[in-house]
């Protein structure tokens, strides 16, 4: 088996407010190969939250580890956190967090800037593409409708080529039309690019376009199943590009031009 992704190991949290304590976390243990697609789940306060903190770098445990790609990332200091995050990790969130009046360009190229890379235009313009969105890369957020801009997000997330994208809610702020569609390309990114994906949603529906559901309650997980027949999410009237190799060319006879069905306007 390759090595897991993410190796988390009876992590606890505790946040003490004054007197108070509060066991977020109490004991969670949990691997993800890379190549996963999976949706934490749990009612408000069970520690949903707390742990994608913790899984995204953004936070770290009390006790227990956590090694992300084989680095242990328990231990590490903010500055190396930073470092971390941007290097491994891509954030997609319920409010899309996008720069307004920004270019889903600029929006996508902003990981590339924080990593130092300046170059980077054709890959922001590969990412979009990837996520349908190839035609609109100069468009604003307030240009995009909500599931676009969710697009935006996602390929902002891809850019650095992470090892796991997190993903907060991710269909939280939309209808169920654009939510199909931000699981279909999650579904693609996945099946097609390998990439692992984790989201916390609080949607049975939408966690069952996974193929596996780990449940938390008062800190602890519950319950880690595997989804027998993932849901597809429906075909949508964006779909993305089926990228073909090309057809390779025999130069000892003449080209002959056919018409295809795409090629009749
Ligand atoms: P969920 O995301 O499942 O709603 P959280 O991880 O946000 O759960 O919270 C788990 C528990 O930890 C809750 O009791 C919550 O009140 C508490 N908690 C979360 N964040 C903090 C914090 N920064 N300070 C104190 N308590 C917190």
């Amino acid at each position: 088996m390759a090595e897991a992704v993410i190796d988390v190991a009876d992590v606890t949290k505790t946040y003490r407010m004054g007197e108070i304590e509060v066991r977020a976390l109490r004991g969670v243990s949990m691997r993800v190969q890379p190549g996963e697609l999976m949706a934490i789940m749990g009612p408000s306060g069970s520690g949903k939250s707390t742990l994608m903190n913790i899984l995204g770098a953004l936070d770290t445990s009390s006790t227990g580890s956590y090694r992300l790609d084989g680095e242990d990332v328990s231990r590490m200091d903010e500055s190396q956190l930073a470092d971390v995050r941007n290097r491994k990790i891509g954030f997609v969130f319920q409010s899309f967090n996008l720069l307004p009046r920004t270019s889903a360009l600029d929006n996508v190229e902003l990981p590339l800037i924080y990593a130092g890379i300046s170059n980077g235009r054709q890959r922001c313009i590969d990412a979009l593409s990837l996520v349908g969105l190839g035609d609109r890369v100069h468009h604003k957020p307030n240009e995009l409708s909500g599931g676009q801009q969710q697009r935006v997000a996602i390929a902002r997330a891809l850019v650095n080529r992470p090892s796991i994208i997190l993903a907060d809610e991710p269909t939280g702020n939309l209808d169920s039309h654009s939510g199909a569609e931000i699981m279909r390309i999650f579904q693609e990114l996945n099946e097609g690019q390998g990439i692992t994906i984790i989201f916390v949603t609080h949607e049975q529906d939408i966690a069952e376009h996974t193929r596996r559901i780990v449940r938390l309650q008062d800190g602890v997980i519950v319950a880690d199943e595997a989804v027998a027949n993932p849901r597809r999410a429906g075909e949508t009237e964006h779909p993305l590009p089926v990228v073909t190799p090309p057809a390779p060319v025999d130069t000892a006879k003449p080209a002959i031009l056919v018409e295809t069905p795409d090629t009749i306007v």
